[in-house]
């Protein structure tokens, strides 16, 4: 079921969102050869902390942390750990919060140290493929235009788009409906309306779309064929005007 928000449950959504726009730049700003995934999130739960906000993560169907930190082929879900980033790695810092019944989610990936070309390119596409995305989140327009859009710049680009997770509505559940794939048919899928809160979040993969979940720790979502894999997302609100990014710096 689908919830459209209110004017002032958007704007409760975004006061939720300024937090972890703040926590996913103090993450990405703790990205460096050298570094625990663990001090990364730890950084970021204690800001979450400090503002009386919950991370949105922590606990939810058991997952440990404050954020999902993935990195290089990892897409989605990783854990934190006592992993050093070395030079060269991309880190995919995921983070949700939770604020007066509101929730906000909110991802990007940054390069450590020296990164090659080619793994500083995913990283570039894979946040305008958001951007794509977003030029289509006008009222009337559809999900299939949303998704169409971001897998069209992913294979301009000679990048594939991970199908097997997708984006989705947000509010005061962490996941709710509508999923927002990465992949559409323009025209087609669930129509946009004013006060619907989506994250709409490209994972974008160097090699084949293939992905496989890890036994290891029951979570971690990586590419089947080892390639790089990057990730951005914002929590998005249809307006009767100009979509809102609810995860913006203020
Ligand atoms: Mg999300």
């Amino acid at each position: 079921m689908i919830t459209l928000k209110s004017a002032r449950e958007i704007d409760l959504m975004r006061r939720s969102g300024q937090i972890a726009a703040e926590a996913l730049r103090l993450g990405g700003s703790e990205v460096r050869p050298g570094v625990t995934t663990k001090h990364i999130n730890d950084v970021m739960h204690k800001y979450i902390k400090s503002k009386n906000a919950t991370p949105s993560f922590l606990g939810y169907g058991g997952f440990p942390a404050a954020a999902c930190i993935s990195v290089n082929n990892e897409v989605i879900h990783g854990i934190p750990s006592g992993r050093l980033i070395a030079d060269g790695d991309i880190v995919s810092i995921d983070v949700g919060v939770l604020l007066n019944g509101y929730h906000s989610d909110t991802a990007a990936t940054f390069p450590a140290g020296n990164v090659s070309p080619k793994a500083m390119e995913l990283i570039e596409v894979t946040r305008q493929c958001f951007y794509e995305g977003l030029a289509q989140v006008y009222e009337g327009n559809r999900l299939g235009d949303i998704g169409y859009s971001v897998s069209q710049y992913a294979h301009r680009h000679g990048f594939s788009v991970v199908e097997e997770y997708v984006g989705h509505g947000v509010g005061t559940q962490l996941h709710e409906d509508p999923s927002v794939p990465n992949y559409g048919v323009r025209g087609k899928g669930q129509r946009l309306m004013q006060g619907l809160t989506i994250a709409i979040e490209p994972m974008i993969n160097q090699g084949g779309l293939e992905v496989a979940q890890i036994d290891r720790n029951g979570w971690t979502v990586v590419t089947k064929d080892g390639s790089l894999s990057a990730h951005y997302e914002h929590t998005v609100a249809v307006t009767s005007n100009e979509p809102l990014i609810l995860t913006s710096l203020s």
